[in-house]
């Protein structure tokens, strides 16, 4: 007996597939998310969704950008929601495309939720989340043993009439060993490294990476004091992830012994690698 072509495929009619499309490059890809892409013939994709990872898409596919960037005018979730269920009850195979991983930050958790509680079966399909794809254009592993014993995802956003962190207890759990990652920070930048510098030294090793993997790429390494005016100087905005910790030693040191400008790239067509170089905290 052969497998109906539905049960083969990814993306299932009366299901939602949630597909990490990794940081921006297609080339990061799972062969999961591929095929659930390939086999969608409808896709909900979000903005930060790298523009390659679309040629994968049937031509007769159903493409809704439905995404919203920082401060700009976004589709509303409950309409996404609303979207989701009533294609897949149409029997469409809908694919649900996010920037990074589904399930870091952005939403995926809400979505997942609401489909199961309207019947509708989710598969998630992991892709590699910005915070990792940026630590990994500096040169440096989350935990490297000699300086990480974990790593901490923390948003900079705070939810709508929710509690912004509370970062100088984060940055005492960052002395104790743990590498932050900053999603959504660059807006708050100035209050988050103020915040750490509480409990962190202000030369703890700090940097800025802006769309990670993808053509307009941008890092910038400094000091906790210094980050905010270095990436006011350098213009880094949306969408950025901060990382602070000593994992960063390295690439700061290498920044310490270069020239300030113009600044050496590491990896990429545009870097800064600033403040360190000035010795200044
Ligand atoms: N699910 C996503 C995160 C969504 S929240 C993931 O796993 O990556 C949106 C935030 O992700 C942005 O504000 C920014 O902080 C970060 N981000 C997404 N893509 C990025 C990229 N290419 N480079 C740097 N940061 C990125």
């Amino acid at each position: 007996m052969t497998t109906p072509a539905c049960l083969r495929d990814t993306a299932c009619a009366g299901r939602v597939t949630l597909v990490g499309a990794g940081p921006g490059d297609p080339e990061l890809l799972t062969l999961r998310a591929v095929r659930a892409i390939r086999a969608a013939t409808v896709l909900l994709v979000d903005d930060l969704v790298g523009d390659g990872v679309l040629r994968y898409a049937r031509r007769s596919a159903r493409v809704v950008h439905v995404g919203k960037r920082g401060g700009c005018a976004s589709t509303p979730q409950a309409f996404i929601h609303r979207l989701m269920v009533a294609q897949a009850q149409r029997g469409e195979r809908v694919v649900r495309l996010k920037g990074g991983d589904p399930f870091v930050f952005g939403r995926g958790g809400e979505e997942a939720e609401h489909l199961r509680a309207a019947g509708i079966e989710v598969q998630v399909v992991n892709g590699i989340t910005s915070g990792l794809a940026a630590a990994t254009a500096l040169g440096v592993p989350w935990t490297h043993r000699d300086h990480a014993r974990g790593v901490m995802l923390v948003t900079g956003h705070a939810r709508d009439g929710g509690c912004a962190p509370h970062w100088p207890t984060l940055g005492a759990a960052a002395a104790q060993g743990l590498t932050l990652v900053v999603y959504m920070g660059v807006s708050q930048l100035e209050a988050i490294c103020s915040g750490l510098s509480g409990a962190l030294p202000t030369h703890t090793p700090a940097a800025l990476v802006q769309g990670a993997t993808t053509a307009a790429e941008r890092r910038l390494v400094a000091t906790l004091g210094r980050l905010p005016v270095a990436a006011q100087h350098a213009g880094i905005g949306s969408p950025a992830v901060l990382i602070v910790g000593n994992v960063l030693h390295g690439v700061a040191a290498l920044a310490h012994s270069a020239p300030a400008e113009p600044a050496p790239p590491i990896r990429g067509p545009r870097s800064h690698c600033g403040d360190l170089a000035t010795g200044t905290p």
